[in-house]
């Protein structure tokens, strides 16, 4: 190992070493429970990204409804409550109740029933 290399590593193990001497220093002062409180706040800074991705998971997982269009029966995955448009036939639907319902323009009877009777058909 080179001289210029050594040194190298040395500049990025400093941070490191001061950190652990830090932490050396503050147990041997009797201050290991601030150690503690402090290994305890980083390691919810890491936790928390990682509960944050699983409640998100757990958010989606509740909220993903799968459906079919009422208007071409193609299936496919969209969040409750919001709008979407079926990417098969471009219709605007709405995700309500865990099925998709087409946004009638006004003075349109809704099809829910006939959707409802061709279900039962399939099974
Ligand atoms: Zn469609």
């Amino acid at each position: 190992m080179s001289l210029k290399t050594f040194q190298f590593y040395l500049a990025n193990l400093r941070p490191w070493l001061t950190l652990f001497a830090v932490i050396w220093l503050l147990g041997s002062l009797g201050l290991g429970w601030l150690v503690n409180s402090v290994l305890i706040i980083v390691g919810l800074i890491f936790l928390a990204p990682i509960l944050a991705f699983f409640g998100f998971q757990w958010w989606l997982q509740r909220n993903l409804v799968a459906d079919k269009c009422p208007v071409c029966t193609f299936e496919f995955t969209g969040l409750s409550n919001t709008n979407l448009q079926c990417p098969n036939c471009g219709e605007m639907l709405s995700v309500q109740n865990g099925h998709f319902h087409r946004i009638a323009p006004e003075g349109t009877i809704d099809v829910t029933a006939i959707e409802v009777s061709t279900k039962l058909l399939e099974d």
